[in-house]
């Protein structure tokens, strides 16, 4: 099995995340991208209808986006984010602040390291009070990142298998997620209802959930009525509510946070992704101010000993602010993505393999009603074959097919990829 890569085509010195060499093409090499186009090396152009791994928000090289960084780079690139503070870090803390409701930003770089730290803040607090609330609850079909905190809070799945024996207990509750037509969904509310308030008996220091949308598990839609309950209960019960908005963060829900929209204010809020407008790695965890006095006394172990290198990276904070103006300025742009995706996946539904499909703002999926709903159905990437071949980059999950393109996508450019979906759809029947 020496250098398999080498013969095969692949870098020498690279290793790509989730990725199994004997399994995989070999990566497309990108030159350049614009809007909601790729330009690979041997001239393809193709649409990047899942904005890269979902971090792509307004488009690639959105000049106000490219300018604001360029412009901060030679102003302050980096600085020591203890016994320093600067204008960019502020700026961005008092405006997610106002617009999230919770009133201290904590940076961080990644969406797995924003739910890391909401997780010891919230797990600390408690510690810092003296508290016996040990157990944590989280959702079946959960995904909060790839480090072992996040790991552990996700639901267990081939991602997770290796490292089973290293991850701590949480207590899982139903998720109830439904989809266009579901006549089901009521009846498994009130059993993920009723699951939880046996769960919080326990005492309980936190809850996490996806506001309104699984991403990673199969883009797993649940309906705002549900997580108003499920909000009202955990509150009510005293244990703090986390919300895991690094993937439905800054519109992609088509409100700017999911928790907006569906009308609960957590405790705790995890955003990345979108952040920086798909540029710079960022994380942030806000939290209530409730939450951060906690941390504030005379007794060292009370402090939160936390702290990344690139600690609100100035760099990052710029793009933020620029992509936090774009989307307030443009704010029709996402909140009526919806209606773009509704009249075309409706009439992809009419394809036989296409079912329960659901459209959440500028995310749209259904599933291949093709062999078993799981990850490693091979039917998800016959379809990303088929699509790369009419110049769309798609990336299902298993037998989940979704569309997540750039807000600046074109409607021309948004009806190819729904031509290209019909097509490999076709092909596969
Ligand atoms: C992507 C994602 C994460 C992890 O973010 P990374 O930046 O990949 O570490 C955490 N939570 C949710 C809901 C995500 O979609």
């Amino acid at each position: 099995m020496a250098n398999f890569a080498e013969t095969t085509g692949w870098h020498p010195h690279l290793w790509h995340p989730t990725t199994q060499v004997v399994s995989s093409p070999t990566p497309m090499r990108v030159r350049c991208a614009k809007g909601s186009e790729l330009e690979l090396d041997d001239g393809r152009v193709l649409i990047d209808a899942i904005s890269s791994w979902w971090v792509t928000l307004h488009g690639h090289a959105e000049p106000s986006i490219a300018a604001a960084i360029s412009r901060q780079a030679v102003l302050l690139e980096q600085v020591i984010f203890a016994n320093f503070s600067h204008e960019p870090a502020e700026d961005l803390a008092t405006k997610l602040s106002a617009l999230t409701g919770l009133d201290r930003l904590f940076f961080s770089d990644n969406g797995s390291t924003a739910v890391e730290v909401a997780l010891k803040i919230a797990w600390q607090w408690w510690r810092n009070q003296g508290s016996k609330r040990h157990q944590l609850i989280a959702f079946e079909g959960a995904y909060h990142g790839d480090t072992f905190g996040a790991m552990a809070l996700g639901d267990r799945s081939l991602f997770t298998e290796a490292y089973e024996p290293l991850l701590f207990n949480v207590a899982r509750v139903a998720w109830p997620h439904c989809h266009w037509g579901d006549n089901s969904v009521e009846l498994q509310e009130q059993q993920a209802l009723s699951q939880l308030a046996l769960a919080l008996e326990t005492p309980t220091a936190a809850v996490i959930l996806e506001p309104l949308l699984q991403g990673a598990s199969g883009m797993r839609q649940v309906r705002p009525g549900f997580l108003r309950a499920v909000a009202e209960m955990v509150q009510g019960s005293g244990a703090l509510l986390i919300a895991d908005e690094v993937f439905t963060g800054f519109g992609r829900t088509g409100a700017l946070f999911a928790c907006e929209k569906a009308g609960i204010k957590a405790d705790l809020m995890a955003l990345s992704k979108g952040l920086t407008g798909g540029f710079m790695p960022m994380g942030a965890t806000m939290a209530s101010e409730r939450l951060y006095q906690g941390f504030i006394s005379e007794r060292p172990t009370d402090t939160f000993f936390h702290g990344h290198s690139f600690t609100a990276n100035p760099l990052g904070c710029a793009a933020a602010l620029a992509s936090l103006e774009l989307l307030q300025q443009n704010s029709e742009r996402f909140s009526g993505f919806e209606e773009r995706h509704i009249p075309l996946l409706k009439q992809l539904s009419i394809n036989p393999l296409v079912r329960q499909p659901r459209c959440l703002g500028s995310m749209a999926a259904f599933e291949v009603n093709a062999g078993e709903n799981s990850y490693l159905n091979p039917v998800g990437k016959q379809i990303q074959r088929h699509c790369l071949e009419l110049g769309v980059y798609l990336r299902p999950l298993g037998n989940v097919v979704y569309l997540l393109p750039p807000l600046c996508i074109s409607d021309s450019q948004l009806q190819r990829c729904y031509g290209a979906l019909e097509q490999a759809l076709d092909a596969l029947a």
